[in-house]
This record gives structure tokens, sequence and C-alpha cells, in this order.
């Protein structure tokens, strides 16, 4: 079982990760992947990208080195209503836009409200994966919020910097968040959350929780180049439908 893909990274211009894109790139190519998406915070985190940076990432190369670089954010959900801090002409722009719940863009809530929150970011047709859902800050109803986002076609995050440190209190929640994706089939996908260049790529504890839950696979994204070329193209064909309206 070989990792292609790392699904979620950032660089300096999310204001406190500390490498280069192309220095991101190439530690992915060290480490073997085929797939790196850079995911930079939105704009209403601290020290973040300006709107800008999102409306110009087609100056990207699609690939470097070897490596597809694909165009990601990570959203912030700012309210109970869902609603995200990159407007519908940026997102859609990008090919995969992950979302959650941060500390400087969303008042912690009862479960209710956080649940609420997610749920309603998970309707957003251009919204692909929720991450660190496991996240102790922001306790959520997990079966509920699994539920909504397999429905809706959007991956929930194994993020494996909260197995390592990150996020306080997360290990045990993620893996019942594992354990229920396993049992009711739903799809999970896997991220770094590099916030160092050394870090990108290393998604070991997060697919070690995945299949020891039992999660087949088939569910687990960062695996196979066919299975996240279908989920990519899938995601457009979402964006182009919405586009047309
Ligand atoms: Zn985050
Ligand atoms: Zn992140």
């Amino acid at each position: 079982m070989k990792i292609i893909a790392d699904m979620h990274t950032h660089t300096l211009v999310s204001g406190h990760a500390y490498c280069t894109l192309q220095e991101n790139l190439r530690a992915a190519k060290e480490q073997g992947l085929l797939y790196m998406a850079a995911t930079e915070h939105g704009p209403a985190m601290p020290g973040g990208p300006h709107l800008y940076y999102f409306g110009n990432v087609r100056v990207w190369p699609r690939e470097f080195g070897g490596v597809r670089l694909i165009k990601g954010v990570e959203a912030n959900v700012m309210n109970i209503d869902g609603e995200l801090d990159l407007p519908q002409r940026y997102l859609q722009r990008l090919e995969y836009v992950a979302v959650g719940l941060h500390d400087e863009c969303f008042s912690p809530g009862t479960q209710e409200e956080n649940t609420q929150a997610i749920i309603a970011a998970i309707q957003n047709p251009y919204v692909d994966a929720i991450v660190h859902p496991g996240n102790p800050r922001f306790p959520i109803n997990f079966l509920q919020v699994l539920l909504a986002a397999a429905q809706a076609g959007v991956l929930v995050e194994i993020n494996n910097s909260s197995l390592v440190g990150s996020r306080k209190g997360s290990p045990e929640r993620c893996r019942e968040i594992a354990e229920l994706a396993a049992k009711h089939d739903i799809a999970v996908v896997l991220g770094s959350d590099a916030h160092w260049s050394g870090q990108v790529g290393h998604l070991e504890q997060a697919l070690a929780m995945a299949t020891e839950a039992g999660i087949p696979t088939r569910n687990i994204l960062n695996l196979d180049a066919k299975r996240i070329e279908d989920f990519l193209a899938e995601q457009q064909q979402k964006r182009k439908r919405i586009a047309t309206y």
C-alpha cells in the first residue's frame, strides 16, 4: 500500500508555515508522491493570503518535477450557516476545496452548532473535503457529519498532524471517526497538514489508523492515481454544472 498523494499542505503563504511551494513540491517528489494539493488557509486566517492569491493560481504549472500540483485551499467555515471565507468566483478556480473550523475564524459553539456549521458547508457544491473533524475544540456529531459528507460526495479527512501532536486530544476522536467511516463505507482522504516541507507526504499514522479501523483501500483517496483523477474530474463536473446555472 503506497501513498501517492498528500492532499493537505501549507507554504509560507499561510502565514504560520515556513517553506515555499517549490520546496514542498521537491519534498513531495523525494517522498515518491505523484500528487500534492497546496491548500493554503483562507484569507480570514490571520497572516493568511489575500483573495488575489487564489485569483491567480492559473499561473501554476500543472506538474512540477513529476508531481501533479493540485490547486487547493483550506477555507474557513465562518458561521453556522456554513459560509466560507472565499467567494464563489475564487472557489471555481480551484480543484480541491477543503474546509474546516479554526479558532481564529469561528467561535466554538455547542456540538449542535458546530455540526450545523460543518453540514451547511458540506452542502456548498464547491466543497470537496472536511479537514480535521476530530478537533476537540469543535465537538461535532461524527455520524451526522460523516453521513452528510458521504451523501454530498465530500471526503472526510484523517489528519496526520492531529495524530502526532497538533490539536491535543484528537487521536481518540479520529479513531472513532475512522471506525464510523469503516462501518458506513465512507470515503476518507489523508492529509499531512504540513507546515514545513519535511512533513510533506508523511501520512504514516493516518494510514495506519485508517487501515486498523478497517477502512478498505478503495475508500482511501491517497493510494491510487485513477481514484484521484476520477475524484478531481467528478468535482470539476460538479463545478461546471453550477457555473451553468
Ligand atoms: Zn486547519
Ligand atoms: Zn491545514
